[in-house]
């Protein structure tokens, strides 16, 4: 789950992590009182939306007044701010953040994250501040340096230093960049965050260290133990039809392609979209129905697959184990008649109570195109298209 730039600077402000101060504000005149409350002689008017790149974009601006920022943040409000993370039509910003405006020093980039490849937590950090980390990454990798925490020591001074060092920091600010990674460490564990980053982390001219910006991610599976970040969602930045998804319960994932696809179980709903693509075709989605669903949710996840517009034929593919055939059968019915099914529909079932499954769809006066295997079914949804 992500969230925001001041929902993360709060979080981080919890933990001890020195940021700006600022204000969220939903409306210019909230702007410019915040301006005036920061009382500082330039404030940032930054956009709040979940995606990084926002200064290249627009969405990040200086203000020399209170009057300023309230004109600034009249202009960005409802604006579609394109940005490199954002899709091709931009994302509607719908709130700001009023930031005082800090002389920057140096920006340099610290970023944490579970390597999966050891199993721990790492830091990355980098004088290419401010800039791409990707690029960076690409071009100059030499360029990133890397603590790799021990899960049983924790964040140790030493690794700071070393960080520290490689950056070039030196005097009192080696220490308060060491600090500063040991409450994002106890943050990042405590919160079970997955990706935090700061680009770009500032050092002062007084030889502070603050973080400038905030991009914190957290772990979807770990988020029923901290029911308090919960409120920090905001289901205006996520795809729509992920949201509803998640409502039902249903594992799904919007691609670029053309087959709408309903499957059984992550690894099927894998290797269909890998049977699609090897027969030429392009999946919509993913979607897993998981493996005890009602017909109540067949339906769900069915009109979820309609709502795309980029649908022009569904492939439904599902192993009856623990679910039955005529379950998900009825529940392709039911779905296909109350949103009056235009485009082609190919059906492989497979499993428990097939017979009947299979029975119920051809007496259904559906236009149904069974399919006896997986690689059958993913070429006849091909064909359908085609
Ligand atoms: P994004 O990464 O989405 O572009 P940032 O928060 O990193 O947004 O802001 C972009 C740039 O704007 C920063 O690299 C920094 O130079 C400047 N900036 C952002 N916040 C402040 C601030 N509070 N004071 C001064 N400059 C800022
Ligand atoms: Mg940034």
């Amino acid at each position: 789950m992500k969230i925001h730039e001041y929902q993360g600077k709060e979080l981080f402000r919890k933990y001890g992590v020195p940021t700006p101060r600022g204000i969220l504000a939903l409306n210019p005149d909230e702007a410019e009182a915040a301006a005036k409350e920061l009382a500082t002689p330039v404030v940032v008017v930054k956009a709040q939306i979940h995606a990084g790149g926002r200064g290249k974009g627009g969405g990040v601006k200086l203000a020399k007044s209170p009057a300023e920022a309230k004109t600034l943040t009249q202009q960005m409000l409802g604006m579609m701010l394109k940005t490199i993370q954002t899709g091709p039509e931009g994302q509607k910003v719908n709130k700001v953040y009023i930031e005082e405006g800090l002389d920057i020093g140096q920006e340099l980039y610290l970023g944490v994250t579970l390597d999966r490849a050891t199993s721990r937590i790492t830091f990355m950090a980098s004088t290419e501040g401010g800039v791409e980390i990707e690029e960076v990454a690409e071009k100059h990798p030499e360029k990133i340096l890397r603590a790799v925490v021990d899960p049983a020591v924790g964040f140790a001074d030493f690794q700071g230093r070393e960080l520290a060092f490689g950056l070039g920091l030196t005097g009192p600010t080696v220490s308060k960049f060491v600090q500063f990674c040991a409450a994002l460490y106890k943050m990042y564990v405590e919160t079970d965050a997955a990706l935090v980053e700061i680009n770009p982390l500032v050092i002062r001219k007084s030889g502070g260290v603050v973080a400038l910006d905030a991009k914190v991610t957290f772990d979807e599976n770990a988020l029923y133990r901290h029911k308090e970040l919960l409120e920090y969602r905001d289901v205006a930045e996520e795809e729509p039809r992920e949201t509803q998804a998640k409502e039902h319960d249903l594992a799904y994932i919007a691609l670029d392609g053309n087959i709408g696809c309903m499957v059984n179980g992550a690894g099927l709903a894998m290797a269909t979209m890998d049977t699609i693509k090897l027969v030429g075709g392009a999946p919509a989605n993913f979607l897993d129905v998981g493996g005890g669903a009602s017909k109540e949710k067949v339906t769900a996840a069915f009109k979820l697959i309609l709502a795309d517009p980029q649908v022009k034929a569904v492939l439904v593919n599902i192993f009856g184990g623990i679910m039955k055939c005529d379950v998900i059968a009825e529940g392709i019915i039911a779905a296909a008649k109350e949103v009056q099914l235009k485009i082609p529909l190919v059906v492989r079932l497979e499993g428990t109570n097939v017979e009947q499954g299979k029975e119920l769809l051809r007496n259904s006066g559906l236009a149904i195109t069974p399919a006896d295997n997986l690689r059958q079914a993913a070429e006849k949804a091909v064909a359908a298209i085609k």
